[in-house]
């Protein structure tokens, strides 16, 4: 009965092309590797630089098609599935393209929204992508401070505004160790999708000042 309410909640079929089976089938998961071959650094049609204090930021494909599927079912209909391509995706990318990290740090989902769905699915694709880096994850680092409305419902300028002060380490939690002195780590932000990257420079922010050695980012998609 359990199992069966389950397979009513939950789609059992492709999130790209709505075949039945895997989360994402064998021809749609090709959409996650679009850049896999792009050398890192390589932003083509890329508005702008690299938004500071980020030392560097990555992503597999663009927030299109298949993608925008996959990532709009993580987010909204309760397929964790979805995670695990997704975060195979991200470690593909890192592998390639990445210089380095200590530590993966997902970008959190605001509390409402966590208890809404049930998880946070950044901190899913980063479990996932840590676990086949080889990196340590630490989703309890950051937490949101305040609401921030929707991000797609702003211009550029506002996003940034939305987002500064929206994080803070959350109270109590012991720091990350890494190889810079002292046991600096670098941090790699992982998130779902980017859009300017006002989200994961406010995040970066607060982890520099939080003693960091430096912060990167690579995440799902990128929405231009
Ligand atoms: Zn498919």
């Amino acid at each position: 009965m359990a199992g069966r309410l389950l397979d009513l909640a939950l789609p059992s079929d492709c999130a790209g092309c709505g075949r039945e089976g895997d989360a994402l089938c064998g021809a749609c998961v090709t959409a996650l590797d679009v850049r896999a071959d792009d050398p890192p650094g390589v932003a083509i049609g890329l508005p702008g630089d690299i938004p500071a204090p980020l030392a560097q930021v990555e992503w597999c494909t663009n927030f299109t098609g298949v993608t925008r599927r996959a990532l709009h079912r993580l987010k909204y209909s309760g397929d964790r599935r979805i995670a695990e391509p997704l975060g195979l995706a991200v470690a593909r990318r890192w592998a390639r393209a990445g210089a380095g990290g200590d530590v993966l740090v997902p970008v959190p989902a605001s509390r409402d929204r966590v208890r809404d769905r049930g998880y946070d699915q950044a901190a899913l694709i980063a479990r996932v992508a840590g676990a086949h880096l080889g990196l340590p994850v630490r989703a309890d680092l950051l937490e949101r401070s305040r609401y921030t409305a929707a991000q797609f419902d702003l211009d550029r300028t506002a996003r940034a505004g939305n987002v500064a002060g929206a994080f803070r380490l959350r109270a109590g939690v012991l720091p990350p160790r890494g190889a810079g002195p002292d046991g600096a780590p670098w941090i790699v932000l992982v998130d779902d999708v980017m859009t300017t990257g006002s989200t994961l420079a406010a995040c970066a922010t607060i982890l520099l000042g939080a003693g960091a050695l430096g912060v990167s980012a690579v995440t799902v998609a990128r929405e231009r």
